[in-house]
């Protein structure tokens, strides 16, 4: 994840939720993309401090550095060797053609930077860089994943080799998710629609704010029709935190017409409330805790350089140069 802003549910249902169920059956390597948040120029003296919230958030959803290798991406350059051997075998129309590319470009018109343009290589490098077989992601990076296994066979093909797996994008559940915005447009995300994006220490009037100002439509007119998508977005978020029950009871009250949507955002605000309370403790408990975080940065960046550098000598050796 990149240190860009803090983590939201769309972060925690696509990626973080399945990072915690893999790390007790996988040698596992979770990192903070600070490489990758250069592509946006923050200011050197917030660096640090972003990546210390990405850190305690992750903490706080459960990643444990006793069970999981979690490290800051820049405390492993290795990372950059196999990234310029990968973008070697990369090509700039494939690149050019990424759906989150085209829409940075259409976004910041004024910063199509090469590193932007690059960013599937290096994220490539990231997994491969620990030969890594699943990743788990939200079905908005599976363009990506796609891309790192193009990478990959083709790295294998060139060099005649079966030196890297071949990943797979994962999601516990099966299918790749994606957590809809509050606003009916598209996924939830940190890069727009700042108010219609929960964070996990969203709380009080800014979460109130938020889900009462929802997008709504004047209700179904006729019984058991279409939801349009901003309903089915509610809809969606309802089912991430409420019960099947609860549910149940919107769903039956959409199809006889008599719906309130006042009555379901509150109950999605009571119910939100309810699940993220604990994370926005756990956060705050951990960013008094610097000792601590620092303790497990220093863990994670030891145990990620020894897999990376191992990489690395065989990746020189089998391009033909002294490992
Ligand atoms: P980002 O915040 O774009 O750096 O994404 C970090 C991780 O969160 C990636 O694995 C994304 O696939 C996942 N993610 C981000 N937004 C969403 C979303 N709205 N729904 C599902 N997964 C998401």
């Amino acid at each position: 994840m990149r240190p860009t802003g803090n983590l939201h549910l769309g972060n925690y249902f696509g990626a973080l939720k399945n990072f915690i169920r893999l790390q007790d059956n996988y040698d596992c390597y979770f990192f903070i993309a600070d490489y990758h948040m250069l592509t946006t120029h923050p200011n050197p003296s917030d660096v640090q401090q972003n990546v210390k919230t990405i850190l305690c958030e992750y903490l706080a959803c459960g990643l444990d550095p006793e069970k999981a290798t979690i490290y800051v991406q820049s405390s492993v350059p290795e990372v950059c060797e196999l990234y310029m051997y990968l973008n070697m075998i990369t090509y700039v129309g494939e690149l050019q053609r990424v759906a989150a590319f085209k829409e940075k470009v259409r976004q910041n018109p004024n910063n199509v930077n090469a590193g932007l343009l690059t960013y599937p290589t290096l994220m490539a490098a990231d997994i491969l860089l620990h030969r890594a077989t699943k990743v788990p992601v939200g079905k908005d990076q599976q363009q990506h994943l796609e891309m790192t296994r193009d990478f990959a066979e083709r790295f294998n093909k060139l060099y005649k080799t079966d030196y890297f797996p071949l990943p797979q994008a994962f999601n516990f559940e099966g299918e790749l998710v994606k957590i809809p915005s509050l606003d009916g447009n598209g996924k939830m995300s940190k890069s727009y629609g700042e108010q219609a994006t929960i964070y996990l220490i969203d709380e009080g009037n800014v979460l109130k704010k938020k889900i009462m100002r929802a997008k709504t439509d004047e209700g179904p007119k006729e019984k058991n029709s279409t939801k349009p998508v901003e309903i089915e977005n509610l809809f969606s978020l309802l089912k991430l935190v409420s019960t099947p029950q609860i549910v149940q009871q919107f769903e039956d009250a959409y199809n006889d017409c008599s719906i309130r949507y006042g009555d379901m955002k509150k109950q999605l605000l009571e119910d939100m409330n309810v699940f993220l309370t604990p994370f926005r403790e756990r956060i705050k408990e951990l960013s008094a805790n610097d000792d601590y975080l620092n303790k497990v940065i220093a863990m994670g960046a030891d145990k990620a350089r020894e897999s990376a550098i191992k990489t690395i000598k065989d990746v020189r050796s089998i391009i033909g140069f002294r490992a």
